[in-house]
């Protein structure tokens, strides 16, 4: 039953552990052993990500959260931010960085290749509910979906072989969501080479989208009535620019800085 599947999975692990406990002890001991005299052969400090969580919330602590006591205390009663953002998982990209988003500032959803399905209540709930939420609740003003430069989704949606089939357990078959975007490219940007192929894709599959944002009865109603607007947009991470463009129904007004 997919409600007691975690703790099937939970009990095969402790299963699957007891059995090797012994085992499992001695050769994380080496490895341990092992890790630790690479790193210090090296010269360098074992990684402890735990160690590494509790120094970068410390550093936002005592730098951002007690030096901001009135955005913190505001927030603290709750948050009416004015974006909406889709974001790629890359951990290249946060958007809150490049785009220097405080707490409270923006609504974020972050996916493989920054992909915004169709409405569908059972496939594509996870993101339907963030972006009802977003829109009928906080009442953001602006969507903005953000593309990058050497996208790996992206990149696996343009390798994707013309009968369709896949690999992966996940990943091809949500990547596929942009399909009419490797379409577009491949019958527009013929016989250039692969990467430059995947840029355009990566800004097509923006456009795909926002197509699909206003599949959304709340988003589209949001559009009609200019309560909220679409914007695409695409970072890159080797030039360091950032383009915008706005959901315009075929008039091109696209901004770089
Ligand atoms: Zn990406």
């Amino acid at each position: 039953m997919p409600t007691d599947s975690y703790k099937e999975a939970i009990a095969g692990l402790q299963k699957l552990l007891s059995e090797k406990k012994e085992l499992e002890f001695v050769a994380a001991s080496k490895i341990k052993q092992l890790t630790a005299d690479l790193a210090a052969a090296a010269g360098k400090e074992e990684f402890d990500p735990v160690e590494r969580l509790k120094s970068g919330f410390g550093r936002f602590k005592t730098q951002k959260f007690e030096k901001n006591p009135d955005l913190f205390g505001e927030l603290a009663n709750g948050q009416s931010p004015k974006f909406l953002v889709f974001a790629c998982s890359d951990s290249r990209v946060c958007p809150s960085h490049v785009l220097d988003f405080q707490p409270g500032d923006a609504f974020v959803v972050r996916n493989i290749a920054n992909m915004v399905p169709p409405y569908d209540q059972k496939l594509y709930s996870g993101v339907g509910a963030a972006i009802e939420y977003a829109v009928l609740h906080l009442k953001v003003e602006n969507i903005v979906v953000i593309g990058h430069s050497c996208c790996g989704g992206i990149k696996g949606l343009m390798s994707i072989p013309d009968d369709g089939s896949t690999n992966s357990d996940f990943i091809e078959n949500w990547v596929k969501i942009c399909l009419p975007a490797k379409a577009r490219v491949k019958a527009e940007y013929d016989g250039i080479d692969f990467a430059e192929q995947c840029t355009n894709c990566e800004k097509e599959a923006v456009n795909v989208s926002l197509g699909n944002l206003l599949t959304y009865p709340f988003v589209r109603d949001g559009v009609i009535k200019k309560t909220l607007s679409i914007k695409g947009a695409h970072y890159d991470f080797i030039k360091c620019s950032f383009e915008t463009w706005n959901l315009d129904f075929g008039i091109s007004t696209s901004q770089r800085f």
